[in-house]
């Protein structure tokens, strides 16, 4: 006798919640996190439009050549955190671990060239690094940055930096932060290039009292040795050459100009010959933004001159600089300063009612009240209006709206106090500037094009 196939169908088991949460390092931005991002978002889009910035998104993947030309392959970036993955055709694609490459890119690929100079551009975008998780360190993390294409001059890495300043300002934590700045020359041969050959020369012979990856670092990328955390590494860095006895004529006087121009501005600095970035591609002027509590370890951002890049993915000679921010790490420092952001996301009424005919005016009303401006909600699946004023406590709503049987017959509704605890019936056709009356016209929260506006 055949069985019943449907008997015999093996049912695959049920997931556990553990087999499906995130994997490590990535999160949900959950409701109450979005109010700090979408406030961050608002802080950097205005600072942006008052200074010509435009916004630009690229992809969030690009084939691997983008990331591997531009950052190099002996940045940690490219050597060990990216997320590379071959499409079906077998090209090698990756998940953006940084901004600048692809806005490069896209400036090569989209002529900018021929824009007006410099081309000024910002981004507020996921990125993807396989970094250790751990706090302020994701693999999938927002950063926001700034990018001037096209010109050069010190005084737009001033303007750059202080733009980056005055956004920690907004936020209410620059103080919290030092500037930490260098130039890491050009790479004329009497610049960099010379000095990079005698921290060689110094290192040689060190191994022994050097990190395991130190010791790669002497061979591929000799820079990154003044800024290793370990503490041997620390020690020998101590005496190592300094770039700026190394730094070209023009490569000093660029660098002291901005200096001039960052006092004039009146923002604090701390020269600092370690600071190298990991990155392949600056060229002159690198700074970054640390924690004046704990240091490196909490640089919220960071950026530099790149003079190089363009010309490198295949371009004209183009000066350029540019700098991303963590987002997470900014919104944690304000979490732990206890600063709150304003939001919108409160609702102002409360909308309940009883039987078919008052659920059909609720949807009605619902929606002529959110045309006005006025945020509301129902709930709309739940039965007893004991249940539905519930919910309304739930959302701190000041009024709630109450259509019963005896109002649908009446046409009128209820228009409850929620904080005095007192109510007062009105007609259903007046309910609507009653509660405009009550909550004040400022507080509405109509769509308007000036405040969608990008
Ligand atoms: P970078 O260009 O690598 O210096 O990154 C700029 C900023 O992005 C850093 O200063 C951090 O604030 C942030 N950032 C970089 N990597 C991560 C990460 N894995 N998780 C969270 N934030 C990061």
């Amino acid at each position: 006798m055949s069985k019943n196939p449907k008997e015999t169908e093996e049912k695959e088991p049920k997931p556990t919640l553990k087999d499906l949460r995130t994997p490590k390092g990535v999160h949900d931005i959950l409701p109450d996190d979005h109010e700090f991002y979408t406030y961050l978002k608002k802080v950097i889009r205005h600072r942006a439009r008052q200074s010509g910035y435009r916004r630009i998104t690229t992809p969030t993947f690009e084939f691997t050549d983008v990331f591997k030309r531009s950052i190099g392959d002996t940045s940690d970036i490219v050597s060990k955190e990216m997320y590379s993955f071959e499409d079906r055709k077998g090209r090698s694609l990756t998940l953006k671990p940084e901004g600048t490459a692809g806005v490069v890119r896209s400036y090569l690929q989209h002529n900018m060239q021929t824009w007006p100079q410099p081309v000024e551009l910002y981004y507020i975008e996921p990125h993807f690094r396989y970094d250790r998780p751990q706090k302020g360190r994701y693999r999938q993390f927002w950063q926001f940055g700034f990018e001037v294409l096209g010109e050069t001059d010190p005084a737009i890495d001033a303007q750059i930096i202080q733009l980056f300043k005055v956004i920690l300002e907004d936020l209410g934590v620059a103080d919290l932060f030092t500037l930490q700045i260098n130039s890491i020359g050009c790479m004329n041969k009497n610049c960099r290039p010379h000095f990079i050959e005698d921290l060689r020369n110094y290192y040689m012979g060190k191994e022994r009292s050097m990190c395991e990856e130190c010791q790669t670092r002497l061979e591929k990328n000799p820079l990154r040795l003044l800024d290793c955390k370990e503490e041997d590494c620390i020690i020998l860095a101590k005496l190592a050459p300094q770039m700026k006895d190394y730094l070209c004529e023009e490569c000093k006087e660029f660098h002291e100009e901005l200096l001039k121009l960052l006092e004039g501005l009146g923002i604090e600095y701390v020269e600092n010959q370690k600071l190298v970035r990991g990155l392949d591609y600056y060229t002159k002027t690198v700074f970054e933004f640390w924690s004046a509590s704990t240091g490196a370890q909490n640089a919220i951002g960071g950026g530099g001159r790149y003079d190089g890049l363009v010309e490198k993915m295949g371009g004209q000679p183009t000066p350029a600089i540019g700098f991303a921010a963590g987002m997470e790490r900014i919104i944690d420092t304000m979490k732990e300063a206890g600063i709150t952001v304003p939001t919108k996301d409160d609702i102002h009424v409360f909308v309940a009612q009883l039987g078919f005919t008052a659920k059909q005016k609720a949807l009605k009303l619902m929606n002529e009240l959110r045309n006005v401006g006025i945020k509301c909600v129902g709930a709309l699946g739940k039965g007893a209006i004991k249940n539905q004023l519930r919910v309304a406590d739930r959302f701190a709503v000041p009024y709630t709206v109450i259509m019963g049987i005896t109002e649908v017959r009446d046409g009128t509704a209820i228009i409850r106090d929620m904080k005095r605890g007192s109510q007062k019936i009105v007609k259903y056709d007046k309910v609507l500037e009653e509660l405009i009356e009550v909550l004040g016209e400022d507080q509405l929260d109509r769509y308007s094009p000036e405040e969608v506006l990008y």
